[in-house]
């Protein structure tokens, strides 16, 4: 069979070897053709569509040992796939050795540290639900089906980055695979550069097999959910956001969505389809004091739909996945934002007015909060002066509908660029970004990870990624 190497050269691997490479392993084996494959493959934007030539599918950390140093032994293109959210499509590379992380998804939860153990496969949900049932909760993302490796390795922003910060800043330890092929430990006491460095500079340093992430009392019960408008009240929404957002404690998080509306059960029939302005609004403290904080969303003008209440933490973790379904084309555009001008809830609502997809939405998340008051350097993920982030978010299902849909999403970012901290979130990066978009939002980070590079994988093996060049 033929596969590439990293300099991307497509090499003859001969039978022997594969077959040597296959008693090493406990996890599956597979190539083109075989029923899983396709599986494995795929990833969460179907605008993406590359065909490794080998996939493993690990079944521990042993089988990740063995394929590190397979890969290094035959100077193979490696690529590692855990969650495959990644909208660039980073976790899967043409004709390269993939690892296929999504067998490894246990969580092993301490109590008594108040930390959770979690595999590099697991998805956010699978993290939520462990720790959910200790009253518990990790700093993780929106979409219950996002891999915890990807979201955490480049930052991870979510209902609980305004009480605690990054995700990346809220670690103890990750358990990696480095380039020679070495299980190591990477935390403040054992290896701090390479635990530095790990916390927002991707997957550059090695394999990740383990994350250790800090946990928070939470719940189980909190209040939110979604309230929504017509969209023709969609200026007078922002102004009550941005009022909102401003005086908000920690415990509540804002995030402002327009968007034709989905085909909700909570939203009524006639409503489907057509534009609509809604607050997302979750409230992770006493949910008693919490009724009374979303009090004045509720009460504001008149709703179309509310279903911001008191519920399981874990609901509203997953209450946005049937949106974000995973096959569809996706273009994002993203930018963070340090506070919220009138006139970029101008040009918000302007472009609403030509969406060209049911599934597209412009959306401004609150993360404004602790990760502002960490040092600049506390963690690569940096960005300190960060208060919202602004995604123009294209979804649509075919491919004919590409140049529309790319068009759009482009034009709002062009017009919004100037209300740009001049930065930007490194996961919600698309294929065509530029090196200087990448670079902006590592910022001063880049020299010292550069530095980390060139100590711990000085012949870049880990290179299908937002790729750091050893200095
Ligand atoms: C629908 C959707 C919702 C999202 N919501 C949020 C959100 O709320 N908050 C947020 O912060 N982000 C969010 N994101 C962005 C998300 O953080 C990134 O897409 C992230 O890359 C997903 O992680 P993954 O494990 O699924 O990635 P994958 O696509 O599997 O991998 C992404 C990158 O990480 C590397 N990688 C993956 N696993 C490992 C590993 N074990 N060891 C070393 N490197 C590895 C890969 O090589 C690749 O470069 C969202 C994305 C989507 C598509």
């Amino acid at each position: 069979m033929k596969i590439m190497t990293k300099e991307s050269h497509l090499v003859r691997l001969k039978t022997d070897v594969l077959e040597n490479f296959r008693t090493r392993l406990k996890g599956l084996v597979l190539k083109p053709g075989d029923a899983a494959y396709e599986e494995s493959r795929t990833v969460w934007n179907d605008m993406i569509q590359r065909r490794p030539a080998l996939v493993v599918k690990c079944l521990g950390t042993a089988d990740v040992i063995a394929s590190v140093q397979f890969a290094r032994d035959n100077n193979l293109l490696l690529c590692i796939k855990s969650g495959g959210h990644n909208i660039a499509g980073l976790a899967v590379a043409d004709d390269a050795l993939m690892l296929d992380m999504s067998l490894m998804r246990g969580v092993w939860v301490d109590t008594n540290k108040k930390i959770a153990h979690a595999q590099a496969g697991c998805l956010l949900g699978d993290v939520d639900r462990e720790t959910q049932i200790h009253g518990l909760a990790a700093v993780l993302g929106f979409i219950s089906q996002t891999g915890i490796s990807g979201l955490t390795l480049g930052g991870g922003f979510g209902y609980l980055t305004r009480r605690w910060g990054w995700t990346a800043d809220n670690l103890t330890g990750i358990d990696v695979v480095t380039a020679d092929g070495k299980l190591v430990r990477a935390s403040d006491q054992e290896n701090p550069d390479l635990f530095w460095g790990m916390r927002g500079g991707g997957g550059n340093f090695g394999v990740v097999t383990g994350i250790d992430y800090k946990l928070y009392p939470i719940g189980p019960e909190i209040v939110g959910g979604l309230v929504a408008w017509p969209a023709s009240e969609a200026l007078k929404v922002l102004e009550l956001y941005r009022m909102l957002a401003e005086d908000a404690p920690r415990e509540l998080t804002l995030v402002a969505i327009i968007r034709p509306a989905p085909p909700a059960p909570w939203l009524p029939s006639q409503w489907h389809g057509k534009m609509i302005a809604g607050i997302l609004a979750c409230y992770t403290g006493n949910p008693d004091e919490g009724e009374k904080i979303v009090a004045p969303i509720k009460s504001f003008g008149k709703p179309i739909g509310d279903v911001l209440v008191r519920r399981p933490y874990t609901q509203i973790q997953s209450l946005l996945d049937a949106t974000q379904p995973k096959g569809r084309h996706n273009y994002w555009k993203s930018e963070y934002i340090d506070s919220i001008d009138p006139e970029l809830c101008e040009k918000i609502v302007r472009h609403t007015e030509s969406i060209p997809s049911r599934h597209s939405a412009l959306v401004l998340f609150q993360i404004e909060g602790a990760l502002n008051e960490l040092d600049v350097d506390y963690s690569p993920a940096g960005n300190r002066n960060a208060r919202y982030v602004f995604n123009a978010v294209g979804s649509w299902e075919k491919s004919e509908s590409d140049n529309e849909n790319l068009k759009w999403v482009r034009c709002v970012w062009n017009d919004i660029k100037e209300f740009s901290t001049g930065s930007s979130y490194i996961n919600f990066l698309t294929e065509d970004e530029s090196d200087e978009r990448v670079k902006a939002s590592l910022g001063k980070a880049i020299k010292r990870l550069r530095e980390i590079k060139a100590k711990w994988d000085p012949n870049n093996l880990f290179r299908t990624n937002r790729n750091i060049k050893p200095a």
